[in-house]
């Protein structure tokens, strides 16, 4: 444990991150109704980034557990709660240390984190633009501290 809290030191996000195309996410334009829940249940991911358009552009991050008192026969249209639900990613980098993400983390905003990185334009004409690598969590980070796998319950 000594040695993997002395490697956990030079870490970084791009090391543990689930990227982009493995993250689940739903659209905000996705109704709730049965089909959709139990889509949920079988991810079996307690937090599900929302996207708008294209999947780059998340609006918010919802926490299934918030699903709990919705009837699947209303078929809520996930916008409408978003208002209400969605909460505020936080945001970090490829590059950020995790004993820098861990401190996030641990000041209790969130437990996710959306990875986005500046690209620069190389020839310098357009405007450095936010690419979206994927998302980390608290357990990616507590994995990479004791540098070993936790299953899922
Ligand atoms: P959960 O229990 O909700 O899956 P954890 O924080 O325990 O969340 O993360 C377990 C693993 O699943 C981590 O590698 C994390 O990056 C990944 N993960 C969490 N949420 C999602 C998601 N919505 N889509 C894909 N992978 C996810």
């Amino acid at each position: 444990m000594l040695s993997s809290a002395i490697d956990f030191q030079a870490k970084t996000v791009s090391m543990v991150m689930t990227q982009l195309k493995d993250v689940f996410m739903m659209s905000i334009d996705s109704v709730l109704d049965t089909r959709t829940m139990c889509q949920l249940m079988e991810t079996g991911h307690s937090r599900i980034p929302v996207y708008s358009g294209a999947r780059t552009n998340i609006v918010g991050i919802i926490v299934v557990k918030d699903l709990i008192i919705l009837s699947p026969e209303h078929a809520i249209p996930l916008r409408n709660l978003m208002g209400i639900i969605g909460r505020t990613p936080i945001e970090t980098h490829s590059d950020e240390r995790l004993t820098e993400l861990m401190n996030t983390f641990k000041s209790g905003q969130a437990h996710i984190a959306v990875v986005k990185d500046v690209v620069v334009d190389p020839d310098g004409d357009a405007d450095p633009q936010y690419v979206l690598r994927g998302i980390v969590t608290m357990e990616d980070v507590i994995e990479a501290l004791l540098n070993t796998e936790i299953a899922d319950e």
